[in-house]
């Protein structure tokens, strides 16, 4: 069989739009992910035969569930949830919950498929998978949240376990969430295992979980600064979100000299030209965790801020920018405006910020730029290593763990400059990097197990 037997790229994404009809976010996964494949595979034969590529766009399975529940008031409420178990080549199903009303199945299965490449990026024994629901914890009461998370978990619990499938927090799915959730499923189970991740210290939780995926976004920020002689000491930084990847990316920019002048959530976001320090990044954590605020009561607080209500902040003007809120939250033009302005690097925390036209418009710039798969890959690093710990039975040190994060930002960033980089170039491509380095350990697996 010759290369030229097979679909081209065009035919392939037409082909993927047609088995997934209305699903938008994961035909644009697929399709950011297949142009530097279908490039990269171009003269392999046994990628093409095997069918590699077309058997990662499409998910293991997809279970879809009812969540029965009782709010505080006596009413039956009735929502879904799923989990999309993409692709167990590499190790065990791996991914967040993500509870919000935005949810749906297409949101799921990109976020699996980005999974599968980011887990492997890592360097770790994990394969990719994503869950969640259409529920809304906010405004909602502990009690409320508690019952939800119980029957969610009630359905669930029959599709994961630690050598299965673990899940971890995501948008909306905090401690409190993850401590719900496990405590339901030792029960039912009466079994105490590795079955989730992001878990209180106090039972089988890893230090350094809560702020791994925002501190090693900043650190392959960092890396990709330093291969260019420069670092983020003095620079202007522009962030969106106020959550747990935003506070943390926040907080180490901070440390490591930088200035952040901006958050944001729903509802808009906060200009602070004096930069938000230490204090301040302490205040709206607690706004956000403890009394579960809106970021617009920053303005009312912090004298010389402005709220820009229903905006997104990449109007900033910055030195570097890090979308840490959520997927396609930075369109081509936002793009064209970061750079207009002089931002000269980009690093996703979140899971796809960046529309396919905004991607273009980076790439075009030749601006560092890195994407999710490969800057916000910590979290799902320290994950793993809360999976070792449990599986052993022991408890790592902080500063152990600080190192293993460092170090493994780092292995990714350097595996994306070996596959992203061209001959006689000193840019490099880190959309491509991800995706080839990403794809080569899972294809290679698939290709060990053969046609399964
Ligand atoms: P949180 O729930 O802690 O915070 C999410 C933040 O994003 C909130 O500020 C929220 O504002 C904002 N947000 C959510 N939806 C929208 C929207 N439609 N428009 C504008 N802002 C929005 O989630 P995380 O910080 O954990 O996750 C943020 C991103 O990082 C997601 O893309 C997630 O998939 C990704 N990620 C998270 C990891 C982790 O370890 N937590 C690991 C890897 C990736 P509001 O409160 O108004 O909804």
């Amino acid at each position: 069989m010759s290369v030229s037997d097979h679909v081209d790229f065009n035919q392939f994404i037409e082909g993927v739009k047609k088995r997934n009809p209305g699903q938008l976010e994961f035909v644009q996964a697929v399709q950011e992910v297949a142009e530097d494949i279908f490039d990269y595979i171009g003269d392999k034969v046994e990628y093409h035969e095997y069918q590699i590529l077309r058997r990662i766009a499409e998910p293991d399975r997809v279970v879809s569930f009812r969540v029965c529940w009782e709010d505080d008031n006596g009413n039956i409420r009735v929502q879904r949830g799923w989990r999309v178990q993409n692709n167990n080549a590499i190790g065990p199903y791996k991914g967040g919950i993500r509870f919000h009303p935005s949810v749906t199945e297409s949101v799921l299965k990109f976020l699996a498929f980005e999974q599968t490449f980011k887990n492997s990026l890592t360097g770790l024994p994990m394969g990719g998978g994503k869950g969640g629901s259409n529920f809304n914890p906010k405004g909602k009461s502990d009690h409320d949240v508690m019952r939800f998370c119980q029957s969610f978990m009630t359905e669930l619990y029959r599709h994961v376990g630690a050598d299965v499938d673990v899940p971890a927090g995501d948008i909306g799915v905090g401690g409190r969430e993850i401590g719900y959730m496990f405590g339901q499923y030792k029960r039912i189970t009466n079994q105490f295992t590795g079955v989730l991740t992001g878990k209180g210290l106090e039972y089988g939780g890893s230090l350094i979980r809560t702020e791994a995926t925002g501190y090693g976004t900043v650190y392959f920020l960092q890396d990709m600064l330093e291969r260019v002689g420069d670092s983020i000491d003095g620079k202007n930084c522009v962030v969106s979100g106020s959550g747990n990847v935003a506070t943390y990316a926040a907080e180490k920019i901070n440390q490591l000299g930088g200035k952040v002048l901006t958050l944001s959530d729903s509802g808009g976001f906060i200009h602070d030209p004096a930069g938000i320090d230490a204090e301040k990044l302490a205040w709206v954590k607690e706004l956000k965790e403890v009394r579960r605020g809106r970021i617009e009561e920053y303005a009312k607080e912090f004298k010389g801020a402005e709220f820009h209500e229903g905006e997104r902040p990449w109007v900033v003007p910055c030195d570097l920018a890090l979308p840490c809120a959520t997927q396609n939250e930075l369109s081509g033009d936002e793009a064209r405006a970061l750079v207009k302005n002089g931002c000269l690097g980009v690093a996703e925390g979140a899971n796809m910020p960046t529309d396919l036209d905004g991607i273009n418009a980076f790439k075009e710039a030749r601006i560092l730029y890195a994407p999710s798969k490969a800057a916000n890959a910590g979290g799902v690093a320290i994950s793993g290593l809360e999976m070792s710990q449990n599986s052993a039975r022991v408890s790592w040190r902080e500063q152990e763990l600080q190192d293993h994060l460092v170090e493994i930002m780092r292995g990714i960033h350097d595996r994306c400059v070996e596959y992203g980089g061209t001959a006689g170039d000193e840019h490099i491509d880190y959309v491509r990097g991800a995706n080839i380095a990403g794809f080569v350990k899972v294809a290679d697996a698939m290709l060990a197990y053969g046609v399964v």
